[in-house]
């Protein structure tokens, strides 16, 4: 979920200058695609999640580049945990017990971001994990992915992977 929250901007400096988050309605049909997976209540502010990304793409990008990770998003995201913790609890039913997850609205974060940071937490700080990010081989692409496979490197192979073919082939072709 945090890489597709990162792929919702093109990188900084890319020619594809869209933002999937540029204005409210975008967020909530981002949101609407998404809603399944995070916790109920209402969204967060728009700048706050898009200072989740950022500091995502910080990170992801300095791992997937061999760079240190900058200090600063990694207490952004921790900040993003801390201010909507979540608890666990557990409840007598009639037929037995369940276990809930409880996510704190008190601390004024929001729990959908503090969903996404923790679910990233715990996938960067996880080496064979975060080792699979790649960034995707089409140099006008800024898409970081997650290989399953790890020889593949396109974000969908379908896509870039067919249109620098493609543009490789229209090269040794002499340029038509
Ligand atoms: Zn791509």
């Amino acid at each position: 979920m945090a890489v597709d929250l990162i792929n919702t901007a093109a990188a900084p400096g890319s020619p594809l200058a869209d933002d999937l988050l540029s204005a409210d309605r975008g967020a909530q049909a981002w949101w609407r695609i998404e809603r399944a997976r995070v916790p109920e209540g209402d969204p967060p502010d728009i700048r706050a999640l898009r200072r989740l990304r950022l500091a995502l793409r910080d990170i992801m990008e300095a791992l997937v580049d061999g760079r240190p990770v900058p200090p600063a998003a990694v207490s952004d995201l921790n900040s993003f945990m801390q201010s909507a913790p979540a608890s666990t609890r557990l409840q007598l039913t009639g037929t037995g017990l369940r276990a809930q997850t409880q996510w704190h609205w008190e601390y004024g974060g929001n729990p959908r971001l503090a969903f996404i940071a923790t679910q990233a937490a715990e996938f960067l700080s996880d080496k064979s994990q975060a080792g699979r990010l790649r960034r995707c081989a089409n140099p006008v692409c800024s898409m970081i992915f997650i290989a399953v496979n790890p020889r593949r490197s396109w974000c969908a192979p379908g896509v870039c992977g067919n249109r620098v073919r493609v543009a490789r082939h229209h090269q040794r072709a002499g340029g038509a």
